[in-house]
């Protein structure tokens, strides 16, 4: 990776930092959940407002409040960025895209059609120790999503814990 990308990736990610898109608790929602990544010290309380049954479900809200690293916190703004108005299964698609950029060590070329601004993560995929940073609100997104849908949390948040809701 180049050194301008880098720097590119590091501004769009303090960009959303400091500004972050969709902070805050909203009402109304069917689900919340409170994530935490020890290693960081990273805090999420997250909650999810879904309209429409099963899968065609929309993801009319997402609400959050955060707290801990730059890494973290911007990486909650890009999420809901990427994510709120849109179907849900469209919604754990780009999930799933995110996840698989992070994990793949920085071996993963991302789509910027799809990840927009999550493509500035692509840098943090090298750092085994922040990618649990970048995930903390996906992972806590995914878990309030399976709430509302009545499911079992979904495994693969290692790292992060919830608290019960209901
Ligand atoms: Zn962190």
């Amino acid at each position: 990776m180049s050194q301008d990308l880098d720097s590119l990736y590091q501004e769009i990610i303090l960009d959303h930092y400091k500004n972050p898109l969709n902070a805050g608790l909203r009402e109304p929602y069917e689900a919340e959940v409170h994530h935490v990544n020890p290693t960081c010290g990273d805090e999420i309380t997250l909650r999810v407002h879904l309209s429409g049954p099963g899968d065609d479900a929309v993801v009319e809200d997402v609400s959050y409040a955060a707290e801990g690293c730059s890494i973290s916190q911007a990486s909650a703004s890009v999420m809901t960025e990427l994510i709120i108005g849109k179907p849900l299964r469209q919604a754990l698609s780009v999930h799933g895209d995110f996840q698989a950029l992070m994990q793949g060590r920085g071996t993963v070329e991302p789509d910027e059609d799809v990840l927009e601004d999550g493509i500035a993560f692509a840098g943090v995929a090298k750092f085994p120790a922040r990618v649990k940073c970048a995930l903390l609100s996906w992972m806590a997104w995914k878990d309030a999503t399976s709430r509302v849908l009545g499911e079992a949390a979904t495994s693969g948040s290692a790292g992060t814990e919830s608290k019960e809701q209901s």
